[in-house]
């Protein structure tokens, strides 16, 4: 490997640590198509040292005063807003997507972190006077230790910071695992959250694969693993970590139906279709992969969906004109291509077909333009499968009971939304869906930090979702306190106490 490129080594205790890792793995600029860093592939020792620092560090800061938690979680905000334009060309350089939309998601991030400011009020338990004559009860709710964060490539900020603010806030110390694919943005974060007065040890980044996860998901002082990532490793995770008696939360992959309905505004609908199919290259969990055309809307759907993908341009993120960036890495660009051959093989409508663009300058980099199919069927890979590409399929049905029962029948149940002007065949559609984020005339329902972010069925192994209190809560075990402070203890009783005396 060319000893130029630059390293990305763990973060544990505050700094970067300067080991020799057991091997090294490549980082790709995903635009150039060229390896552009290389990142530590750690295992057990790494985790084990970072998960030792996490308790020695977390002893303290469990008891260190909410008021001043709270001030670390603004210094956060504060410094990660200073630091936007850095963290965007990272996300850029090793992710692909646009600047504006690596923008974006720093800002879905730091909208947790805000939410975490308000620490002192979610950690308030509950006090009941008088449950039994002289008795109160309260509940408090207690940091878990050492929690771990497993994180996808597609959000290398957003997803870490979903996680990392509400834990630490609450009083646990973290070890984040991010995605080797873009992992320079985590060490990013975790040193600003340092010069932000976290101590140092509070939040560690340990870098690697699979052997770093299954340390994690072993290791006896890790109390709860908190992942993010595709189905399959999803339903791993959930398994593996809850048969090491861990506390675990598990969100997995996606295939997301947007259903246009015969009285929408099918400009509107034809606008959410294509900017949350495309955007991000479709390497989104909340991406519209499946547009279903309910009745006679499928041919006018059609005609604006081709005429708005005509105008999209697929280049460099780092250009300002560009709409939509490379995909991650050459594995996943020949993963995509070849989902979009088995449409073809299958009988699939291709109407746009995005194989092989050229992009001047840029001829080495991994690109797939916008991909359009129509006259899809649910039995065809394309349809079943969850790609991650820039590719969106059309489906046709006569009715939206037809349309519910598809998705119904599907293994995801992550986002879905419906374009109608009809109240009623809107409530219809969010009381009968099995998704857990719904939209109505909305093309991505991703829900403000204050409510939670989860799917159903195979997109969420567990039942609490990100953020909101589900992440409070998550972050926390409750203690129930009984108390009785009167002057006699009223003699020997041995009957079971009861709350009527
Ligand atoms: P991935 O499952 O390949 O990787 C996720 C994490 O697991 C990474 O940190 C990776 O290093 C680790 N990992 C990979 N293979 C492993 C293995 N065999 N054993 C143990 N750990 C392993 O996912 P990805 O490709 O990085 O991300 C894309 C996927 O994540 C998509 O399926 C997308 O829908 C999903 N996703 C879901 C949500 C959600 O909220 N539901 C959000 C973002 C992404």
């Amino acid at each position: 490997m060319n000893d130029q490129l630059s390293t990305v080594n763990h973060f544990i205790g505050g700094s970067v640590v300067d080991d020799e890792p057991p091997s090294w793995g490549h980082v790709f600029d995903p635009a150039r198509g060229a390896v552009a860093a290389r990142v530590a592939m750690g295992g057990a020792a790494a985790v084990d040292r970072a998960v030792k620092v996490a308790l020695d560090a977390q002893a303290g800061w469990r008891d260190t005063p909410l008021g001043a938690r709270q001030q670390v979680m603004l210094q956060l905000v504060r410094l990660v807003e200073e630091h936007r334009d850095e963290l965007a060309e990272l996300i850029t350089g090793e992710h692909g997507k646009t600047l504006a939309d690596a923008q974006g998601e720093i800002g879905a991030g730091l909208d947790v972190a805000k939410f975490a400011t308000g620490i002192p009020h979610l950690m308030k338990g509950e006090f009941s006077e008088n449950v039994s004559r002289g008795f109160d009860t309260y509940s408090i709710r207690q940091p878990l230790g050492v929690v771990a964060g497993i994180t996808p490539f597609n959000f290398p900020v957003m997803v870490p910071m979903w996680m990392f603010p509400i834990a630490v806030a609450c009083g646990n110390a973290f070890v984040l695992k991010p995605s080797e694919k873009d992992p320079s943005a985590g060490n990013l974060l975790a040193d600003l959250a340092v010069r932000a007065g976290l101590p140092p040890g509070v939040l560690n980044v340990v870098h690697g694969g699979a052997p770093a996860v299954e340390a994690l998901l072993a290791h006896p002082d890790v109390a709860a693993i908190s992942f993010v990532g595709s189905t399959p490793i999803a339903r791993h995770v959930y398994a593996t970590a809850a048969q090491h008696g861990k506390r675990v939360q598990a969100l997995g992959g996606a295939k997301n139906h947007l259903v246009v309905l015969p009285d929408a505004d099918l400009d509107a609908a034809a606008d959410a279709l294509v900017s949350a199919a495309y955007g991000s290259a479709g390497e989104r969990c909340m991406a519209i992969s499946v547009a279903v055309a309910v009745g006679d809307v499928g041919e006018a759907l059609r005609e604006r969906l081709v005429q708005r993908i005509g105008k999209l341009r697929t280049a460099d993120g780092r250009e300002q004109s560009t709409d939509m960036g490379p995909l991650v890495t050459p594995e996943h660009l020949a993963r995509v291509s070849g989902y979009v051959q088995a449409g073809v093989d299958a009988g699939a409508d291709l109407v746009v077909d995005g194989r092989d663009p050229h992009v001047d300058g840029r001829e080495d980099g991994f690109f797939l333009a916008p991909t359009l199919f129509d006259h899809v069927r649910p039995d065809m890979t394309i349809y079943t499968d969850e790609i991650f590409g820039p590719v969106l399929v059309m489906l046709r049905v006569d009715t939206l009971d037809e349309a519910i029962d598809m998705i119904n029948s599907g293994d995801h149940g992550n986002g879905t939304s419906v374009f109608t002007r009809s109240g009623a065949a809107a409530r219809t559609f969010q009381n009968r869906i099995e998704v857990g984020m719904v939209g109505v005339n909305v093309p991505i329902p991703v829900p403000v930090p204050y409510y939670p972010f989860g799917g159903w069925k195979q997109s969420l192994f567990g039942e609490s979702g990100q953020y909101g209190e589900d992440g409070v809560r998550f972050f926390t075990r409750r203690k129930v306190v009984t108390t009785r402070w009167a002057e006699s203890t009223g003699g020997v009783d041995l009957r079971f106490p009861a709350a009527q005396r």
